[in-house]
């Protein structure tokens, strides 16, 4: 038989499925993969479960249903004073994941530079390289996360495409500030270079941070595009809505590129995702405060059994150091044993890295009840004696 592509068939399974499947195994405590242990809204669940049954259950429009790409365009309007057109400048999608996949298969040639800042989400790679493009990996280090600004700029060059930057950052749970998003900005201005924004996380902000999206400074509108996911507005990440918003003079070949790859999204979900993206300022602020309550919850507990706590601004996440507990493993071992020695489930956080090794992290996920936390938090401080 003739070998299979070599970027996919070198590819591992993904670390959340890995560790998933491990956790299940042992019947641990899942704080590994990023997902919700409470169903979101059951309002915009029961919108969705109407049209199941009444419709619209046939292909919608190729790139959404007029009423989600105009509540999009509300959103972006309502919460960053961004205009894009409903028409031809937002595109829905099944989840961030193809949207990030249509942007890159969509816009990169081969032998163009993509600037990806790691840590990063496990996806961005492989779909670059199978897109023929070449990734400049950029790292930033733990604990402040900030940006290495003469390394970014050395990456900046001639071939460079395109920048990718998650904003909020999985797994660092790191905001960007104005003025590192003006650092971007303007090399994206200089040398050309198309900025893909994943904003998956973009209602998860903590401490009262607001979120800045880099297409609203100036100059980077007709250069940004900006993805987001129904998923983590609404707490129901297994539906996976997602879309971009860019300018149309980019989004005709996404759009392009969204048709042959899944074409659309369930009309269903799409129509439930419309009537949530409504929702009053309410509803935004308790999703990011109920939140901010639950890292509060689980940062105590992972103090308390010692380890050192990383700074978590905004997303799903808290990295924590686990030396001060004398393990001496890597951070994979440290995940693996914890797991079967304390019953909770982490991520290690080097799979986030491909230039740079960090290896004394793990990263757990505070989106559990609280009674679920809390447990976690009492099995681990039993196993380490704290
Ligand atoms: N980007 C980042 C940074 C993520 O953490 C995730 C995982 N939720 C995604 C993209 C994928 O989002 P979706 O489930 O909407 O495909
Ligand atoms: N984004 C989630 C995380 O970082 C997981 C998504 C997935 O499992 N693919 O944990």
């Amino acid at each position: 038989m003739k070998p299979a592509n070599n970027t996919m068939a070198g590819l591992g399974t993904t670390v959340f499925e890995v560790m998933s499947r491990l956790a299940m195994e042992y019947g641990s405590i899942n704080l590994g993969q990023g997902f919700p242990d409470q169903d979101g809204p059951e309002d915009v669940r029961r919108i969705a479960a109407d049209a199941l049954l009444e419709g619209p259950n046939q292909y919608p429009p190729m790139t959404g249903l007029p009423e989600l790409r105009q509540a999009i365009q509300a959103h972006a309007r309502r919460f960053y004073s961004l205009d894009y057109d409903w028409r031809s400048e937002i595109v829905v999608t099944s989840g961030a994941t193809e949207a990030l996949a249509d942007c890159f298969f969509g816009l990169l040639n081969p032998g163009d530079e993509v600037i990806l800042l790691e840590p990063l989400y496990d996806s961005y790679p492989p779909i670059v390289e199978r897109s023929g493009a070449v990734p400049r990996y950029v790292s930033l280090q733990p604990p402040e996360w900030s940006l290495p600004l003469a390394e970014l700029e050395a990456a900046f060059g001639p071939k460079t495409k395109m920048i990718l930057l998650n904003n909020p950052m999985n797994p660092a749970s790191k905001v960007f500030r104005r003025e590192e998003l003006e650092t971007i900005a303007r090399l994206c201005i200089e040398h050309d270079v198309i900025c893909l924004c994943d904003e998956v996380y973009e209602h998860l902000l903590f401490d009262g941070l607001q979120h800045i999206p880099i297409a609203g400074l100036p100059g980077m509108r007709e250069r940004t595009l900006r993805i987001a996911s129904a998923g983590k507005i609404f707490s129901l990440t297994g539906w996976k809505v997602g879309w971009i918003e860019g300018p149309a003079e980019l989004m005709g070949v996404i759009a392009k590129t969204h048709q042959f790859i899944t074409f659309t999204t369930p009309p269903n979900l799409q129509k439930a995702v419309a009537y949530g993206l409504a929702k009053d300022d309410s509803y935004f602020e308790g999703l990011a405060g109920g939140m901010q309550a639950k890292r509060d919850r689980l940062v105590a507990g992972l103090e308390k059994v010692g380890f050192d706590v990383l700074p978590s601004e905004g997303t799903y996440f808290v990295s924590a150091d686990f030396r001060p507990l004398g393990f001496n493993g890597t951070d994979v071992e440290f995940c693996r044993h914890i797991t079967v020695e304390a019953g909770v489930t982490a991520v290690p956080v080097s799979v986030f890295f491909r230039s740079a090794k960090v290896e004394d992290l793990a990263r757990f996920c505070f989106s559990k009840q609280d009674a679920i936390l809390d447990d976690a938090s009492k099995k681990l401080s039993d196993h380490f004696g704290a």
